[in-house]
């Protein structure tokens, strides 16, 4: 899978790119990043790549020909020619505008673009992105979650962290996102095939158990006895138990487009009862 990340920052990305797994992910091939400079596709002395609001008001709005240019560049072509002359090509390219109007990114929005072959994020600044490219070139907007920064360059960051590590290689196989907050649920999750019982459930929309390591006592806290004994069913119920807890307690609104069985709904009942 490809990125192409278009920024008038593009330093910005360097120190993102070579650590922990990005990096390891990119040195094996797994995935691949490409960083455009806005302004290389300007025409005047000052690489202008701004200009003031029509109808005025605050701010400056990143202008539509350099990031068509850079587009170009890609062998991106306006919406509707690609539509036409991809019709009868797979998988393609993504062009997703970082936006704070945009759709939320989700995780399961990082499983959709992780099976797709290239996508291309645009970063706005300023007051944002001449309405223009969108309507032209873009096939969603994206947000990373309901607060303004000031520029898309760590929204892109995000999106590529997020999905890269969702594509086949990137973490082993037991540190599968199966597994994590916003996993999917047991049923597409498919079987191991080893034989060895497994210590966790898919998370099914839920958010992830707590995680404990040595030592198995710390601050005057002991790690909670079912992990040390070594009873994988138990483990799992557990942990499951756990999920449900952490979910109800800070993500409640996740409970409802979980995948529950009939023991989480159980579970969950008698924990509600609790605190009551
Ligand atoms: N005037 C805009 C904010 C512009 S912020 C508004 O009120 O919606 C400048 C740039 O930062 C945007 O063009 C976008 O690329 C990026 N950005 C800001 N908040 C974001 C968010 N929550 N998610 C993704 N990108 C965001």
């Amino acid at each position: 899978m490809r990125f192409e990340i278009i920024t008038i920052f593009p330093e910005f990305f360097t120190s993102i790119f070579e650590n922990g797994i990005l990096r390891r992910a990119l040195a094996e091939g797994l995935v691949s990043v490409g960083v455009h400079d806005l302004r290389a596709f300007t025409h005047d002395r000052h690489r202008t790549v701004d200009d003031r609001p029509f109808g005025g008001g605050e701010g400056m709005v990143l202008k539509p020909e350099p990031l068509a240019e850079a587009l170009a560049s890609l062998g991106i072509e306006p919406k509707a020619q690609r539509l036409a002359s991809n019709a009868a090509q797979a998988g393609p390219p993504q062009v997703v505008l970082l936006s704070a109007q945009g759709q939320p990114f989700t995780q399961a929005m990082a499983r959709e673009l992780a099976a797709t072959e290239r996508v291309v994020l645009i970063c706005g600044r300023y007051e944002g992105v001449d309405e223009r490219v969108n309507e032209l070139y873009c096939d969603m907007e994206l947000s990373i979650g309901d607060y303004v920064l000031s520029g898309g360059e760590l929204a892109a960051a995000v999106v590529v962290d997020a999905t890269m590590r969702l594509l086949p290689g990137v973490l082993g196989n037991e540190a599968s996102g199966d597994f994590e907050s916003f996993g999917v649920a047991d049923a597409e999750i498919a079987d191991a095939g080893d034989g060895v019982p497994r210590s966790q459930h898919g998370a099914g929309g839920l958010l992830d158990y707590p995680h404990y390591t040595r030592p198995a006592e710390f601050g005057g806290l002991r790690v909670p006895e079912t992990l040390l004994n070594g009873d994988h069913a138990g483990i799992r119920r557990w942990r499951r138990e756990q999920q449900l807890r952490k979910t109800l307690a800070n993500r409640p609104d996740l409970l409802e487009g979980a995948a529950l069985s009939k023991e989480d709904r159980k579970l969950l009942e008698a924990i509600r009862g609790e605190a009551e």
